[in-house]
């Protein structure tokens, strides 16, 4: 078994991972980057290592990263910790162990799941997985193709998609403009941060210019993905009224989430945010039974998005250092930055949820349990996710609930209750299973992770 030794490892190599590497390196730490991406960047600066288009602080992070001495492992994927605090990874050169008395997981964010119906079909995918393919493999669709959902990313990626000669046919916006005015106040609070607003009124008129056609925005619509075998178009419930759209590609999105399976199967307590409707570390840090110290930061610990996720990665290896007596000066200017995004926070609430799910829609992927099964179990008295997981299913296959979570969540949160968080175990992560074998034959043990 390959063994790595570190002073610190740091899990995630996007803005957040990147800035805290970069100031523990000023500071003479020993740092390894393990990203399971085949380049450093994360989902901002995917890409940008190859040429790709980034901004001035995020092009000076990624050099800071590659001059300063890092060590990147990519295409490597941290899968758990041991019982000895070890953190287990496979990567391209089979299993590791990596020892380290500090751990950072800068692990990023995930998109919401969009259960509507046909959302399991061939041809639906989520906005972020074009986008991804965009920026890391320069694909870009060559069908006509439609983009459903809500939030600012929903918004960018038409825009970089036009502009990368593949433009939608339309953008269908889940908000509808009684949405739109309600949460109108919170854009206040953009004032903290007129840069963002700037760029937010940029995406608007970008989007205005070159003539992406967006939909719905006058009341609530109904979304339905057509199709037998594959998607062959979206239909459009406004106002009692139908339409359809022929489409081979349907790309979804309601905002994005932190992921946060690997700090969960770490020990790290998790608690049900209204405000973000999503789970969030109840603590930045905790100590494993071992003694390692394990951090949590960026958008991993509540999206506030890249700028912001470097500089609390900056702001988290001063403290460490400072702890250590070996000091990292970073003036950090984020107060104001923090402020905006969470005013965006509100106007970008999820809109979707379960609203357009009939009872046939599949909640849970890994299970194939439909939307009504999950309800007949709350009907029954289910009242967790663990019992709604118990009664239908839903949840216990290989990606421990990685979607489906959150959906039930909501319909939880609708019948008054405080959802509260299931138990991940290693593997954090889907892994073949061959890989896992690897792992336990060259540790000599059945199960060396923690429980
Ligand atoms: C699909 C998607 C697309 C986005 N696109 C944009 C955009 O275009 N513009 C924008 O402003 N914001 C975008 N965001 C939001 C954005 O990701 C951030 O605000 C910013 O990148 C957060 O930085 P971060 O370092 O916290 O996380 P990220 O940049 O997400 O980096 C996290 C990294 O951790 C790695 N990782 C996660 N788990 C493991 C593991 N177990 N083992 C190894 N590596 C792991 C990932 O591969 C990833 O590289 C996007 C979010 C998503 C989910």
């Amino acid at each position: 078994m390959r063994e790595i030794q570190a002073d610190a490892i740091v899990v995630g190599a996007g803005p957040a991972g990147l800035g805290c590497a970069a100031g523990l390196l000023e500071s003479g730490w020993r740092v390894r980057i393990v990203d399971e991406q085949p380049a450093a960047g994360g989902q901002l600066l995917r890409g940008a290592s190859a040429g790709a288009p980034a901004s001035a602080w995020g092009r000076a992070l990624l050099d800071a990263g590659a001059s300063g001495g890092a060590v990147l492992m990519s295409e490597t994927t941290v899968f758990g910790m041991t019982s000895d605090g070890e953190l287990a990874a496979v990567g391209p050169d089979g299993p590791c162990l990596l020892h380290a008395s500090a751990v950072v997981l800068a692990t990023g964010s995930q998109e919401r799941p969009v259960p509507v119906p046909g959302w399991t079909l061939p041809g639906a995918v989520s906005v972020g997985a074009l986008q991804a393919l965009m920026k890391g493999a320069g694909v870009v669709p060559d069908v006509p193709y439609v983009m459903v959902g809500a939030g600012p990313l929903l918004l960018l990626t038409a825009a970089q998609l036009h502009d990368a000669g593949a433009p939608p046919l339309a953008v269908i916006s889940t908000m509808a403009r009684g949405d739109l005015l309600a949460r109108f106040p919170a854009l206040a609070g953009l004032v903290a941060d007129p840069a963002l607003a700037l760029q937010g009124t940029a995406l608007l008129a970008g989007l205005a210019r070159r003539r992406i056609r967006v939909f719905g925005l006058n009341s609530k619509i109904g979304v339905r993905i057509l199709g037998q075998s594959r998607v062959e178009g979206v239909e459009i419930v406004q106002d009692g009224r139908a339409r359809s759209i022929e489409a081979s590609l349907v790309a979804l999105h309601d905002g994005v989430v932190p992921n946060l399976h690997l700090a969960a199967s770490l020990g790290f307590p998790l608690h049900w945010s209204d405000a973000s409707r999503c789970f969030l570390p109840e603590r930045r840090s905790i100590t494993h039974a071992s003694g390692v110290e394990i951090h949590v930061v960026g958008d991993a610990a509540g999206i506030r998005g890249g700028l912001n996720a470097m500089r609390a990665g900056r702001r988290l290896a001063t403290r460490l250092c400072g702890r250590s007596g070996r000091p990292a000066p970073f003036e950090d200017h984020g107060l104001r930055v923090r402020i905006a995004r969470a005013c965006l926070d509100k106007v970008f609430a999820p809109t979707v949820g379960l609203t357009m799910a009939t009872p046939e829609t599949v909640v849970c992927r890994c299970e194939g349990t439909p939307l009504g099964d999950i309800l007949a179990s709350l009907d029954e008295g289910a009242a967790t996710l663990a019992e709604v997981k118990t009664a239908t299913r839903c949840g216990m296959g290989v990606c421990q609930g990685r979607q489906c979570a959150l959906s039930v969540c909501e319909l939880l949160v609708r019948r008054g209750r405080v959802p509260s968080p299931t138990r991940t175990s290693a593997p954090a992560k889907p892994l073949d299973l061959h890989r896992l074998a690897d792992f336990a034959k060259e540790t000599h043990e059945t199960n060396p992770f923690d429980g």
